[in-house]
């Protein structure tokens, strides 16, 4: 039988089978999974093949190869990654203007770790009752910057009634079929917007949010949440971005989409777009094609990396 793990919990997991029914399961055997070494073998949004015993539960026997991963590294273990979850289609990063405050460099770290994952990010800027006019304005001034990078914003107020044209019924569009991870700062609203989008799950999240400010649980609790609509939410305690990645400075221009294009023209080929002479990059930012708040996030992340600040940066 096939299935999708929707609950783990370190030691059961929880399996959506094909016929659509859910069977608890354990692990059997040892996987080894190719270049990775994880604390654990199986994770949420893993597609695996399972075995029913007489008890009415199941053993996990196969898992599928995976698309893609978000892990977190082991803060004890420095070689051992803990898996968040497996096959995300896509992140909805829930981002406020006020109440509080999201910063720019906040947004551009998430989705250069993104790009690095090869995840379409969609930015959901919330509380939209919030804003006055003065801060609607540098609002959509800021989603233009994001929409002319090709990444898709959508402005929303998860605590209006179904009727307005900011409730959440404009993002269920674009959830529906799909597993989607959502991220964003402490306060910002994502359990509004879970609420909102699965009015049984109130209790749910109230625990997991228990549990996490407890600390307990973060590291091997990990759930998905079925939407009415089709498709899933991946809600799990402490994720506010992607797990670290190990990548050079010269990569890290490819993970912001204007930089690279403009890098492009750099006269040398390993620029890092500081001071080396002939930068096309830094041209474009004095010429006002690249957003000085971008680039200045790339410097941040490149100043992080000489620092190897980069385990702890998500
Ligand atoms: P989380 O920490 O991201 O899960 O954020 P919560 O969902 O707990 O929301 C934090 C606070 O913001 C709560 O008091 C919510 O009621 C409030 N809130 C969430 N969305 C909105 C919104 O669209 N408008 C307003 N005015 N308040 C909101
Ligand atoms: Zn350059």
């Amino acid at each position: 039988m096939r299935g999708l793990v929707i609950k783990s919990t370190g030691s059961w997991y929880t399996v959506k089978t094909e016929e659509g029914k859910t069977i608890d399961c354990k692990i059997k055997g040892n996987f080894r999974l190719k270049g990775i070494r994880s604390t654990n073998p199986v994770a949420v949004g893993d597609h695996v093949v399972i075995t029913p015993n007489q008890e009415g539960t199941a053993f996990i026997t196969e898992i599928e190869d995976r698309r893609n991963y978000i892990i977190r590294k082991s803060p004890n273990l420095s070689k051992q990654s803990h898996i968040l979850a497996a096959n995300i289609d896509q992140a909805f990063l829930i981002v406020t203007t006020n109440y509080p405050e999201t910063s720019t460099t906040f947004i551009d770290r998430f989705l250069a770790s993104a790009e690095a994952y090869r995840i379409p990010v969609t930015l959901v800027f919330n509380k939209h009752d919030l804003l006055d006019e003065d801060e609607l304005r540098y609002q959509h001034a800021v989603m233009h910057l994001y929409e002319s990078l090709d990444y898709q914003c959508v402005e929303i107020q998860a605590s209006a009634e179904t009727e307005s044209e900011y409730s959440v019924e404009k993002v269920k569009p674009l959830l529906a079929g799909k597993v989607t991870l959502l991220s964003g700062n402490s306060g910002v609203g994502k359990s509004t917007i879970i609420n909102a989008l699965l009015p049984h799950a109130n209790l749910r999240t109230a625990e997991i949010s228990d549990a996490h400010n407890t600390g307990m649980h973060t590291t091997t609790f990990s759930e998905m949440l079925e939407l009415p609509m089709g498709g899933y939410l991946i809600d799990t305690p402490g994720i506010k971005g992607f797990g670290t990645f190990d990548i050079e400075r010269e990569e890290l221009t490819s993970y912001f989409r204007e930089i690279f294009k403009f890098s492009k023209d750099c006269r040398f080929s390993n620029c890092t777009h500081t001071h080396e002479p002939g930068c096309a990059v830094r041209k474009a930012v004095e010429d006002h094609y690249i957003a000085e708040s971008r680039y200045n996030s790339y410097l941040s992340m490149l100043e992080d990396k000489d620092e190897n600040k980069y385990r702890e940066a998500f």
